[in-house]
């Protein structure tokens, strides 16, 4: 606890954006927050009081985060798990627990875990890691399910790296051979991609948002369109069902995404787990009675969880990729300015971060009636503040 405000202290291990979000959202309970940042730079050590400077590899640094913390959460799944249960040996609180985390951090466990559940998903076989071993494996699943074929690492990727799509034996090797563990996945017939995200506190309770539709480009999200639309009310309320048990089976404390495909046939399977803010609930800030971030350090510090009544009966959020300053006519802060004056309804997010090429520096979120509309609004806004073009075209 805070003895100067007699609220509690929340530790984040990383101070990315999801880690700044968070914070803005402590701000308005009275919470503190302290952070392990890697570097002083980074988005959220940019405007957070309290900030360790550190790894989140490093026992000694989580131990330094975690001094005086009432609870410590994370913006993102990469601390290991023997450093997680070190810290609770030691006395602290750590949400959500190693024993859940796992399943984000290691998709041959989640998918294991998933089988155990009787969650569909894409057929999958881990592979070994000695390559002449793995090709063999390979080759032999790929004549099972046909190719081509998604291998993944198994840990440490995120944004589409460490997932490749390859159609023949050989162009696998490169990956076979990286030291990298390996393993494959059938090429699922997406029809598109959805989001089931909810929260569930200590005390068991469970929150959930509308489905939304997920839009990637190169593997990276660049859209979010809630509710997702045309979706079945029979299938979202499946799928809101699916995230709310998967959450409970697991453990979950906090935030969890279950990222899913709706296949060509009309199935929902699961792709992966994050345990943490997502990417695919931004739109909750403008969108939802309570953003994700609230209620990941309600559920964290197991405060009754807040109402995920929408806003608006569309909401779509577009994340600004950094475009490189030789193709944007105007610098930031005039885009913004201009960005002000031509959208006054959509609201502009940045996350403190150097806009280099193909980076994650921003979203801006739009609300209405009209998907279309909606989705045109927020895609010409973006490209404005991206590109200083507000063609809407770049989602192409
Ligand atoms: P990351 O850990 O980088 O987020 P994901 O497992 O979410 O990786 O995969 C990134 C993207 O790759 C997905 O959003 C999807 O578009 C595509 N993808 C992943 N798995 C498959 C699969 N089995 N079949 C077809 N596409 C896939």
């Amino acid at each position: 606890m805070d003895a100067r405000t007699g609220l509690p202290v929340v530790g984040m291990v990383g101070a990315g954006q999801l880690a700044r979000m968070t914070h803005q959202a402590a701000i308005a309970l009275g919470q503190s927050v302290r952070l392990l940042a890697a570097s002083p730079d980074d988005g959220a050590a940019l405007v957070a009081p309290d900030v360790v400077i550190g790894e989140h590899t490093s026992l000694a640094d989580l131990e330094a985060l975690a001094k005086g913390c009432d609870v410590v959460t994370f913006d993102h799944e990469h601390v290991p798990g023997e450093h997680i249960r070190a810290l609770v040996a030691a006395g602290h609180t750590v949400y959500p627990p190693a024993d859940a985390l796992l399943y984000a951090q290691d998709k041959v466990a989640m998918r294991r875990r998933m089988e155990e559940l009787g969650v569909a998903g894409p057929r999958w076989r881990e592979l070994p890691p000695d390559p002449v071993a793995a090709a063999e494996a390979l080759e032999e699943f790929a004549a099972e399910v046909g190719w081509p074929v998604v291998l993944k690492a198994v840990r440490g990727g995120y944004d589409g790296k460490g997932v490749w799509l390859v159609d023949r034996a050989d162009a696998a090797a490169p990956v076979l051979t990286s030291g990298t563990a390996v393993m494959v996945e059938a090429a699922v017939p997406i029809a598109r991609e959805l989001a089931a995200l909810v929260a569930r506190s200590p005390f068991g309770q469970g929150a959930a948002w509308p489905v939304a539709q997920t839009v990637q480009r190169d593997g990276i999200c660049v859209e979010v369109i809630a509710p997702a639309p045309g979706l079945g009310e029979r299938t979202a309320e499946d799928a809101e069902a699916l995230a709310l048990r998967i959450a409970a089976e697991l453990g979950v404390v906090g935030v969890l995404a279950v990222e899913l495909f709706e296949t060509t046939g009309g199935e929902v399977w699961v792709n992966e787990l994050a345990m943490r803010p997502h990417n695919s609930g931004h739109w909750t800030i403008e969108g939802s009675r309570t953003s994700q971030f609230e209620q990941h350090v309600r559920a964290v510090l197991d405060y009754p969880l807040g109402a995920t009544t929408p806003t608006a009966p569309v909401v779509v959020m577009a994340n600004l990729l950094a475009a490189g300053d030789d193709v944007v006519p105007a610098g930031i802060d005039e885009r913004v300015h201009h960005f002000m004056a031509r959208w006054p309804d959509v609201k502009l997010h940045l996350y403190g971060k150097g806009f280099r090429p193909g980076r994650k520096v921003g979203h801006v979120t739009a609300l209405g009636d009209d998907v279309d509309e909606v989705l045109a609004r927020a895609r010409a806004a973006r490209d404005y503040v991206a590109f200083g073009d507000p063609s809407g075209d770049h989602h192409e």
